[in-house]
Formats: C-alpha cells, sequence, structure tokens
C-alpha cells in the first residue's frame, strides 16, 4: 500500500487537512494512536463554538470570516449541516474592554455586529438574567460548528478517494535523513513511508515530535453537558445563542445533543505535560456552572441531569497557532497549537496545509504561524 501523504493524527485538522489533500488528487493514510476520531482528542465533540469576535486581533476575525464560505462548500458538498450560526452573544462586565474591542473591529470590517443593552438582551432572550452584565455584543454570523460529524464526513469522503485511514497506530518515532523525513515507526515497530508527512497530533505534539521541541503547553479545560429541567424547546439553536463571559471564562451552547446543552471553562487550565486519563472534572465545576448559570439564565442553574468531560488546550507561549514545515525537513508540516480555536477554522486549516504539501503559495498569510518565532527545546542525545 503506498501513499503520497500519511497524515498523523486523526482529529479534526487531520482529517480535514487529508479530506483537502483527497480532493486535490492525493493518496493520503490518516493513522490515529486510537481511533478516528479519537474518544480521548480534543475534536471528539459534537459542538464548538464558531467566533468571528477575536477582541481586538482582526487578524482572526478575517480568518473566520473567510472559513465561512469553505464551511459552506463542505455544506453543499456532503448535504449536510456543519455550521450553524445561531449568533454568538458575549456578555460584558467592568469597562468590557475585550467586547468593546471586538464591537469595533468587527464593525471596522463591516461585519455584522451588535452593541446590546442588558434589557435589549432580555427582550430577546427572555431566559436570559443579566445580573453582572453592562452590555453584550452579538454577531449572528457566529454560531457552531459541528465537529464530529465534520470528522465523519472528512473520513467517507478519504475513504471513498484510495485513501486509509489507520486507527490504533501509535508513532514513536520520526525519522530523517539529509533533510527530509524518511519514515515513521510505530510503537509495534513497523515502519510507514510516503513523499510527504503532515502532523496533526493535538495535546501530543511534544511527545510525538520531541527530537523537534516543540513548546507547547498543554491544559486541562472542562466542561459540563447537561439537560434544562423543564422548557426545552426554548434553548434550541432556532431560540438560543452561544453565550459567553469572559470575565468567568465561562461559555454555554443552546441544546445541541439528546436534550443536553454544554457550559465550559475557557480560560487556562492547569498544566499537564500529555493529557491525564479519566477526563472527568473536579466535582467543583459543577458549583462553578451552576453559579455562572445561576447569573445569567437562572432557569438552568438547578439540572439534575449531567455529565462531566475533560479537554486538553494545545498552546503556544503567543498563542497562535502552529502552522508551518518541520524545521530542518522539507518534506514534512505541522498543524497544531489551535488552543480554543480549532474546529471552526479546520477547512482553513486543510485548505492551507494541502496548499503547503502540494507546494502552492497558501491562500493564508502565516507569519503568525511560523515555527521559528520559537525558542525550541530538542531533546538531548
Ligand atoms: C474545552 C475545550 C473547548 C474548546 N472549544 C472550542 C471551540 O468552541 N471552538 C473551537 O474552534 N475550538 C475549540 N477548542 C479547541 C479544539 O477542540 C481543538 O483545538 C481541536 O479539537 C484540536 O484538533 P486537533 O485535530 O489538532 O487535535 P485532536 O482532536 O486532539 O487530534 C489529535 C490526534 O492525534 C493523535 N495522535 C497524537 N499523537 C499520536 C501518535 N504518536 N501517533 C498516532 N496518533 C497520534 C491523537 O490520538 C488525536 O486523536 C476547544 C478545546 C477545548 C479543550
Amino acid at each position: 500500500m503506498s501513499h503520497d501523504v500519511i497524515i498523523v493524527g486523526g482529529g479534526i485538522i487531520g482529517t480535514a487537512t487529508a479530506y483537502s489533500l483527497a480532493r486535490r488528487g492525493h493518496k493520503v493514510l490518516v493513522m490515529d494512536q486510537v481511533a478516528i476520531p479519537n474518544p480521548q482528542g480534543s475534536s471528539d465533540d459534537h459542538a464548538r463554538v464558531f467566533r468571528l469576535a477575536h477582541g481586538k486581533d482582526s487578524f482572526y476575525a478575517d480568518l473566520a470570516a473567510r472559513t465561512i464560505p469553505l464551511w459552506k462548500e463542505h455544506e453543499r458538498a456532503f448535504g449536510e449541516e456543519f455550521l450553524t450560526q445561531n449568533g454568538v452573544l458575549d456578555l460584558a462586565a467592568g469597562d468590557g474592554r475585550r467586547e468593546e474591542a471586538s464591537y469595533k473591529t468587527l464593525s471596522d470590517m463591516r461585519l455584522r455586529v451588535e452593541r446590546l443593552t442588558p434589557q435589549q438582551v432580555v427582550e430577546r432572550y427572555r431566559m436570559m438574567r443579566l445580573r453582572c452584565c453592562k452590555f453584550a455584543v452579538f454577531h449572528p454570523d457566529g454560531g457552531m460548528v459541528w465537529a464530529k460529524r465534520a470528522i465523519e464526513a472528512f473520513s467517507r469522503h478519504i475513504l471513498r478517494n484510495r485513501g486509509h485511514l489507520e486507527p490504533g497506530v501509535k508513532i514513536v518515532k520520526v525519522l530523517k535523513d539529509k533533510g527530509k523525513v524518511t519514515a515513521l515507526k510505530d510503537s509495534k515497530g513497523k515502519f510507514w513511508r510516503a513523499e510527504h508527512y503532515v502532523f496533526c497530533p493535538g495535546a501530543w505534539t511534544r511527545e510525538v515530535l520531541e527530537d523537534y521541541g516543540i513548546p507547547v503547553d498543554i491544559t486541562r479545560q472542562e466542561c459540563l453537558y447537561l439537560r434544562p429541567p423543564r422548557n426545552q424547546g426554548r434553548y434550541r439553536p432556532t431560540h438560543f445563542p452561544v453565550f459567553a463571559f469572559d470575565k468567568l471564562g465561562m461559555h454555554g451552547f443552546p441544546v445541541h445533543i439528546h436534550g443536553f446543552l454544554k457550559v465550559g471553562f475557557h480560560r487556562k487550565g492547569p498544566s499537564n505535560r500529555q493529557p491525564v486519563m479519566p477526563l472527568v472534572p473536579d466535582r467543583k465545576f459543577e458549583g462553578q456552572s451552576r453559579r455562572f448559570l445561576k447569573d445569567f439564565v437562572p432557569d438552568l442553574a438547578d439540572f439534575s441531569e449531567q455529565e462531566g468531560r475533560v479537554y486538553y488546550y494545545t498552546r503556544t507561549a503567543d498563542g497562535d497557532f502552529l502552522l508551518d514545515t518541520l524545521p530542518g525537513v522539507d518534506n514534512a508540516w505541522l498543524a497544531a497549537a489551535f488552543a480554543g480555536d480549532g474546529p471552526m477554522f479546520a477547512p482553513l486549516v486543510g485548505q492551507t496545509m494541502s496548499q503547503l504539501v502540494s507546494g502552492e503559495k497558501p491562500a493564508v498569510n502565516l507569519h503568525r504561524f511560523r515555527v521559528s518565532r520559537l525558542r525550541l527545546r530538542p531533546k538531548k542525545a
């Protein structure tokens, strides 16, 4: 079995990259140490936020705006919805500097955005009570990305187009010679070879690319799926936005899976060297979620059916992604460190990686994503 490109990591970034390469006629192989998607990976969730608002950072706002047509193109190709644009509501406390900056940036870019008083929010979303909110910024083109559904669709396309998926293959060594990666060795001693390699290993980036010393931080992030105790219909995406309160680092979703909605913590959690199992949140997180809901959607705060989950953020010190060639080789690339913003950008990242592998000039300016901006800490021989 020969392949043009081996992709290490079957999360949303790896499968979006493989999908984009397969569409260009490349014969791809996607391997994952567990499954595709891996239930321990960061992409193994039904819905993730799609946001255009990134404070004053117009670069990411522009990338997000450019990703919308790509999601729409994939929706047409697969006949499935991947992006639900039910809007994102950012609730501001104090001077609301970040939310104010988001409002200004999106307005300057002529993207749709509204600045709302708490009263206007409550008129629109009658279930909300905005105790400590000074104002809110709403962008209607944001919403939710259906991450797991997209991975499944990308995987189907890969299989139909001469590609292969190899779950249960753990790469333990990357071999190189004369400026090229020559093979990957798996944990059973088998060697895998292709012309090109793309590494999309999420929270295992440091481990699999140990010889390169890629400095990323892995942080433990908690979330809770809960069933609204009453009036479930009011919390569907047609009636309810994604909402976030940055001051507490908390965000919430509409009901999106078997009658459950999700709340999560998005500020930087505690660091680990690599994901630690089991992926179960601390009991304290339930109380934190109730307090958050009590302030903003009190009807939801007395939930009794819930299930917790931990995911891992992978981030660089400056928070920007890594989309680049691997240092010192010209046939291997890295797409990693998406922190809290991977799935929303997946089609754009997939397109960019496939342009890099195909030797084309990428449509995205990659200056902020270079590996060379970081101080590498390669393992000493
Ligand atoms: C709590 C939380 C909330 C988030 N919310 C959002 C959000 O709202 N919006 C958004 O866009 N993003 C969000 N993110 C970020 C997003 O989930 C991640 O950035 C994204 O899922 C990363 O995808 P990935 O494909 O890079 O990694 P993963 O999905 O983790 O995939 C990496 C894969 O590589 C495999 N792998 C690793 N090492 C090896 C090896 N040696 N051999 C073989 N396979 C290997 C792993 O098994 C894994 O399956 C959130 C993240 C967290 C933690």
